[in-house]
């Protein structure tokens, strides 16, 4: 019997929370994606930015319903590959992507004040730019959805190692939050994308592991870990963009021009 659980409250408690976790574990990402779907009905979305655990959700997704929304948050600044393979899924599984742009108003704000390249001079510059560029737009993008999915995995940095598959997002206004990959290896991702055949962005060919917006995303060395292309000049381990957890500024929950918070 499904666990009594009120989705659009926020009001899980953290027994059911913990109920499901503990039931979808060890259960392969499509088990999860399924009960997901039929639980949370129209009022899902998947969150994509085109990496490789990307293209295993899609295709999971894919074959258990055609129709599930996608979106992603274009920055302005993103490779000309991801836009190719962004193109290359819409048309291998006729997804309508949904592309979240930022305001143009903040980006001309932000440019006119600081320069079109400012993530290059600090920390706060940079997570200010991730600000207007991602974090604004997905706040746009959540809204109205009851539960997202993302393709974070535990290994990936410091700051995921504790992810659960299913969890509230505190900075989302509660909604629910799913991690299908949660517990897979880079290798379980790229194995199953072998296996299936399936697309992805060509810049993994190149060397790169983790992609983000060009500017701020370069190749890794061998030995490097996965995310060091992400940001390269920053010498923090912790290094996030504000959509998965707060930005060290503080910046992820907070509207940074004055009287236009969302
Ligand atoms: S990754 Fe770089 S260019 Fe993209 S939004 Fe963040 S700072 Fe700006």
């Amino acid at each position: 019997m499904e666990a009594a659980f009120k989705v659009s409250s926020g009001e899980i408690s953290r027994l059911e929370l913990d109920e499901l976790n503990a039931r979808f574990e060890n259960e392969h990402p499509a088990k999860l994606l399924e009960w997901s779907l039929r639980t949370f009905g129209a009022k899902i979305a998947l969150c994509t930015a085109f990496g490789p655990e990307a293209m295993v959700l899609l295709h999971i997704l894919s074959e258990l319903r055609p129709k599930v929304r996608v979106f992603t948050l274009d920055t302005g600044r993103l490779p000309a590959e991801t836009h190719a393979i962004m193109q290359k899924i819409q048309d291998l599984y006729g997804f309508e992507i949904d592309v979240y742009t930022p305001d143009p108003d903040d980006v001309r704000e932000l440019v006119k004040t600081h320069g079109i390249n400012l993530f290059y001079r600090s920390v706060e510059l940079r997570e200010l730019c991730c600000h207007v560029r991602k974090v604004r737009p997905l706040q746009r993008a959540l809204k109205g959805l009851s539960a997202w999915i993302t393709g974070l995995r535990r290994v990936e940095t410091s700051t995921r190692q504790d992810i659960r598959r299913i969890e509230i997002d505190t900075l989302h206004n509660n909604i629910v939050k799913l991690n299908p990959l949660a517990q897979w290896s880079e290798r379980q991702v790229w194995d199953y994308i072998r296996i299936h055949s399936l697309p992805y962005n060509e810049l993994h060919d190149r060397g790169y592991r983790s992609i983000g917006c060009a500017p701020c995303t370069r190749a890794t060395n061998p030995g490097e870990d996965l995310r060091a292309g992400r940001w390269w000049w920053e010498n923090d381990e912790k290094k996030e963009c504000g959509l998965h957890a707060p930005s060290s500024s503080g910046l992820a929950n907070t509207a940074f021009f004055d009287g236009k918070a969302e």
